[in-house]
């Protein structure tokens, strides 16, 4: 089990990390998500070791790791740009971390090997890694990480250079892979929906603070603070009268104006595709704007319209500014 006790960190006297208290049980899968600068890098980075001065106790079953290098903590790292070695073949690249490990050269090709198969690159231990695809690459670069079965991987936005629908299906061949290996894995990304797909439990981070931590449902149903809010993807508003709530776009609707409700203009609308996503410049509000998910099977309203908006469901949840 990994612990962090009160791990800061402190760049040129801006605190990028404070005092975070974590743990993460063995086999679990972690998804850290939060805007880029809220210290999700750093958390990792001070995990690894790579930190010099990190302060508080990061921990493995209870053993202080502060004196230990960080090729010695068991920990595998793969980041979004993986530097893996371009002119050298898949096989090579895979057997480099085993090979720091001064394995017998049989041993490396052959937990190499393994490790490629598992990330369903077998066949391609003789290509040069210039040779392959954004998304073949990034296979490589796992399974490199995977190569010396490490007891923790962590993975800082691994995904951010391919397209979508690569992503997603790597995502969901992730969550099996991690499952079957029993290891432990902390997950980096600002994507909500890579770390809701990937996660057994969840953290938002901000400000090198964690602000939420949970069942990603219950995170995803019941955001504990404005901010996290919003960064879900909800409105944070008082416009409807009474305490400041938390609604979701698809729980509004607009309408003609005159009914009750707030009503404003229409500055943008986009296709998503089973909705319209309707953005409304509320009219005596302080340009205060609220986002409207308008189903397909209704007709969208146009930019410049003055709309009315209403509560179609619930009646939002009360948060802390
Ligand atoms: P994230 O990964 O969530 O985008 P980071 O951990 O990279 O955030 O950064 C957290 C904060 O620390 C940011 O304000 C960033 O500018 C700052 N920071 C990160 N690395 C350094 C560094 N090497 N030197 C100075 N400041 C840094
Ligand atoms: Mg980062």
């Amino acid at each position: 089990m990994l612990t962090l006790e009160h791990v800061s960190v402190t760049y040129d006297g801006v605190d990028a990390l404070r005092a975070v208290d974590l743990s993460v049980a063995d086999g679990e899968i972690l998804s850290v998500l939060g805007p880029s600068g809220s210290g999700k890098s750093t958390m990792l980075r001070a995990i690894a070791g790579l930190v010099p001065d990190a302060r508080g106790v990061v921990r493995w079953n209870g053993d202080d790791l502060t004196r230990v290098p960080p090729h010695r903590r068991g920990f595998g790292l793969m980041f979004q740009d993986h530097t893996l070695f371009p002119h050298r073949d898949v096989l090579a690249n895979v057997g480099f971390g085993l090979r720091m490990q001064r394995h017998p050269r049989a041993v490396v090709d052959q937990r190499a090997r393994v490790a490629l198969a598992r990330v369903g690159m077998a066949g391609f231990e003789r290509r040069r890694v210039a040779e392959l695809s954004g998304g073949e690459q990034q296979r490589v670069a796992l399974a490199r990480a995977l190569a010396p079965e490490p007891r923790l991987l962590m993975l800082d936005e691994p995904f951010g250079a391919l397209d979508r629908e690569r992503r997603e299906h790597l995502v969901g061949e992730l969550r099996a892979l991690f499952t079957s290996l029993d290891i432990s894995v902390v997950f980096v990304t600002h994507d909500h929906d890579e770390a809701f797909a990937l996660a057994d439990r969840l953290l938002v981070m901000h400000g090198g603070v964690i602000v939420q931590a949970g069942d990603p449902i219950d995170v995803w149903a019941r955001p504990s603070n404005a901010f996290v809010a919003r960064f879900l993807g909800w409105n944070v508003t008082s416009a409807f009268g009474g305490p400041l709530v938390a609604i979701r776009p698809e729980d509004l609707t607009v309408s003609a104006p005159g009914e009750h409700g707030p009503t404003g203009v229409v500055v943008t609308r986009t296709f998503r595709r089973d909705h319209h996503l309707v953005t409304v410049r509320l009219d005596d509000r302080d340009a205060d704007e609220l986002r409207v998910a308008v189903p397909v099977d209704h007709p969208p309203p146009d930019i410049g319209d003055t709309v009315g908006v209403q509560i179609a469901n619930g009646r939002g949840l009360r948060i802390d500014p």
